[in-house]
C-alpha cells in the first residue's frame, strides 16, 4: 500500500470560479480507510463559507450566463466536462480508492466512466427539455414553459462519493440550474477534484461549486439557506428526516434516497449458477456499502440447502485485500464505526437465531485497515434485525420461501423500497412478480446494473424523487403555464 504515501493536494473549497480556503481557515483530515493513515487536509466550509457559495450560485443562476446561454452551448461544456472526468481517469480512480477504501476496479473501471456518462448523457438532454402547447380555447395561445428551479444544493454519501456528484450535478446543470455539492466528510477528494475540472471545461464562475464539510454545519446551513430552491439527498434516513422537517421552513424542494433493504429473490426455476454469482455480487460489490445492495436473498425452499451451501462458499474465497491492487474484488470499510456497526449486527443476526455459513470477523489487510469478510447468515427470519434493518457492509441474510405469493409478501414487508431482484426462467413469473414489487427498481436475472438513462430512487421509506433518466429531471425543473388571450 506503498502508493497510499504519494502526496495528495490539499483539498480546497470551489465557490464562485476559484479554489478557497475556508474563511475561519479550518481545515480536517481525511483518511485511507485501508491503512488509516492520513490522505490530506481539506479546507473545513463553515456556514459563512456556504452562504458565501449559495450567493454564488444564486447570482450565476439570476443574472449569469448559464440559464440564459444557449442550451447547445451548455451541453458543449457539460460534454467537455464528461471527456475531463475520463482524461483524468486513473488520477479521479485513485483519489477515491485511498478516501473511501473501495477496489481500485470498482473506481476505475465502474464509477469513472459512470460519472463521465452522466455528464455525456445529461449534456444531450441540454437541448431537448421542452414544454407542451395545449389546446385549451382558439381565442388563446396557452403553453407551458419548462424553467430550471434555480440553486440546487446536494448533500452527498460517502459510499460513492464521485458517482453522486454526476446523478446530482448533471441534469440539474443540464436543465440551467446552478449547484452547490456539499461531499461527505469522509471522502470530499473526488468531488472536490470534479469541481475544478468543471472551471477547467469553462463551465462558469458560481455554476459549480463545493463545500466540504460537516453535515451538522456545512449541510446544515444548506438546507437552511433561504436562496436555495432545492436540496438532492442521499444518505441515512434519520437525517433525510431531519432535512425534510429543516426544509418545510422554507418550502424548499427535496429528493431524498435513503438507503434500502433489498430482497433478491432466487426461483428454484432459474439458471442458478447465473443467480449464484448475482447474489454474491448483489450483495458483496462496494463493500455491500451500497444502499441499493441485494441485502436480502430470498431462496426457494426446493433448492436452499445447496443454494445456501454453494453461496457460503463463494463467499469464503472472496477474501478482502488491498483495495489499490486491480485483483482486489473487497475492499476496506469506511471507517471503525461502520466496521464496528457491521460486525456487530451480524453478531446479532446470530443472537436471534440465524445460522452462520461464511465470515462474520474483521480481517485485517497487511496487519490493518477496516476490512470485514464476507458474510453469509443463513436461516433468517423476515422478522429478524438483520432482515429488516440496512447494515450497509458485506453481511447477506438469507431466508427462506415457498412459491410466488410468499416470496413477494416476504420481500415488500420491510420498511424500505429502494431496488430489488428476480431469478427465473419463467418470463410470465418475472413479469407479474416485478409488478408485485414495491421498489424503484426491479433487476430480472441480472443485479445491481446502473445507467445515466435509467432512473433511479425509492418507494416507501427509500425515498421519493428519482436521480438519473429523463424521470430526474421533472425534479430538476419547474413548469409554467402562459395564457396569452389573442381576442
Ligand atoms: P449520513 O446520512 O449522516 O450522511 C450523508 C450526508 O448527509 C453526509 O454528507 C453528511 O455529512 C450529511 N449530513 C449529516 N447530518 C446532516 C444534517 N444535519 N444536515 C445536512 N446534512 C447532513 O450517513 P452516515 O454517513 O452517518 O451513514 C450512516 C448510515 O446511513 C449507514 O450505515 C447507512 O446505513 C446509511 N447510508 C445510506 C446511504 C445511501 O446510499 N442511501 C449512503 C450513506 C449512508 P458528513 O458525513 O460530512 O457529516
Amino acid at each position: 500500500m506503498s502508493e497510499t504515501l504519494a502526496p495528495v493536494r490539499r483539498g480546497k473549497l470551489i465557490i464562485n470560479g476559484e479554489a478557497v480556503d475556508a474563511l475561519s481557515g479550518r481545515t480536517f483530515e481525511t483518511r485511507n480507510p485501508a491503512t488509516g493513515e492520513r490522505i490530506t487536509d481539506v479546507a473545513e466550509a463553515g456556514a459563512d463559507d456556504v452562504d458565501c457559495a449559495v450567493r454564488a450560485a444564486r447570482a450565476a443562476f439570476d443574472g449569469g450566463p448559464w440559464r440564459t446561454m444557449r442550451p447547445a452551448e451548455r451541453a458543449r461544456l457539460l460534454w467537455r466536462l464528461g471527456d475531463l472526468v475520463l482524461a483524468h481517469a486513473d488520477e479521479i480512480a485513485r483519489l477515491e480508492t485511498l478516501d473511501n477504501g473501495k477496489p481500485i476496479f470498482e473506481s476505475r473501471q465502474i464509477d469513472v466512466p459512470m460519472v463521465a456518462g452522466c455528464f455525456h448523457y445529461f449534456s444531450g438532454w441540454a437541448t431537448k427539455m421542452a414544454g407542451d402547447t395545449t389546446a385549451v380555447n382558439p381565442a388563446w395561445f396557452t403553453y407551458t414553459l419548462r424553467e430550471p428551479l434555480g440553486v440546487l444544493g446536494a448533500i452527498l454519501p460517502w459510499n460513492f462519493p464521485m458517482i453522486m456528484v454526476g446523478w446530482k450535478a448533471a441534469p440539474a446543470l443540464a436543465a440551467g440550474n446552478t449547484v452547490v455539492i456539499k461531499p461527505a466528510a469522509e471522502t470530499p477528494l473526488t468531488a472536490i477534484r470534479i469541481g475544478e475540472l468543471a472551471l477547467e471545461a469553462g463551465i462558469p464562475p458560481g455554476v459549480f461549486n463545493v463545500v466540504p464539510g460537516r453535515g451538522s454545519v456545512a449541510g446544515e446551513a444548506l438546507v437552511r439557506h433561504p436562496l436555495v430552491d432545492k436540496i438532492s439527498f442521499t444518505g441515512s434516513t434519520e437525517v433525510g428526516q431531519h432535512i425534510m422537517r429543516t426544509a418545510a421552513d422554507t418550502v424548499k424542494k427535496l429528493t431524498l434516497e435513503l438507503g434500502g433493504k433489498s430482497p433478491n429473490i432466487v426461483f428454484a426455476d432459474a439458471d442458478l449458477d447465473a443467480a449464484l454469482r448475482g447474489a454474491t455480487s448483489a450483495i458483496f460489490y462496494g463493500k455491500g456499502e451500497v444502499c441499493a445492495a441485494g441485502s436480502r436473498l430470498l431462496v426457494e425452499k426446493s433448492i436452499y440447502d445447496d443454494f445456501v451451501s454453494r453461496l457460503a462458499e463463494r463467499a469464503r474465497k472472496l477474501v478482502p485485500g488491498d483495495p489499490l491492487d486491480p485483483k482486489t474484488r473487497l475492499g476496506a470499510l469506511i471507517n471503525e464505526n461502520q466496521m464496528n456497526h457491521v460486525l456487530g449486527a451480524s453478531e446479532s443476526g446470530v443472537k436471534e437465531g440465524a445460522r452462520l455459513v461464511a465470515g462474520g470477523q474483521r480481517a485485517p489487510v497487511g496487519g490493518r485497515g477496516t476490512f470485514v469478510q464476507a458474510t453469509v447468515l443463513a436461516d433468517v427470519d423476515n422478522r429478524m434485525r438483520v432482515a429488516q434493518e440496512e447494515i450497509f457492509g458485506p453481511v447477506l441474510s438469507v431466508i427462506p420461501f415457498e412459491g410466488v405469493d410468499d416470496a413477494v409478501a416476504k420481500a415488500n414487508d420491510v420498511f424500505y423500497g429502494l431496488a430489488s431482484g428476480v431469478w427465473t426462467r419463467d418470463v410470465k413469473k418475472a413479469h407479474l412478480v416485478s409488478r408485485a414489487l414495491r421498489a424503484g427498481t426491479v433487476w430480472i436475472n441480472m443485479y445491481n446494473f446502473f445507467d445515466p438513462g435509467m432512473p433511479f430512487g425509492g418507494y416507501k421509506g427509500s425515498g421519493f424523487g428519482r436521480d438519473l433518466g429523463a424521470a430526474c429531471l421533472d425534479d430538476c425543473t419547474q413548469v409554467k403555464s402562459v395564457w396569452l388571450n389573442l381576442e
